[in-house]
């Protein structure tokens, strides 16, 4: 028996055209979204439209490092890199952990 992959993770570029809209729609929700139930609700909406295991976080974020990448993973992973922190509900910018390591941004 082997263990499952140390962290969930998803490619955003590797997902059709409308479910990328959609995913970015509900993105773009949680950033505004009111209550934590209502931000925990989006999150899992999105995590299950792309297929996704929701971490135990429940907060996913596409990674916003400068370069392609598509990474969409835990935003509360240890390895992650918050580049600007949201305020209240809003997202704030976290690299996925590869990024993190491999191209470092600071704020
Ligand atoms: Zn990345
Ligand atoms: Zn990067």
């Amino acid at each position: 028996m082997t263990h499952a992959p140390a962290r969930p993770e998803a490619d955003y570029r590797a997902l059709p055209g409308p479910v990328q809209d959609a995913f970015t729609a509900l993105m773009e929700q949680a950033d505004t979204a009111g209550t934590t139930d209502h931000f925990l609700t989006l999150m899992a909406r999105a995590a299950s439209l792309i297929g996704m295991p929701l971490p135990p976080s429940g907060d996913i974020r596409r990674c916003a490092c400068s370069c392609v990448c598509g990474c969409i993973f835990d935003a509360e992973d240890p390895g992650a890199h918050v580049i600007e922190h949201g305020e209240g509900y809003n997202l704030g910018r976290v690299q996925c952990p590869t990024c993190a390591d491999w191209h470092p941004e600071t704020a």
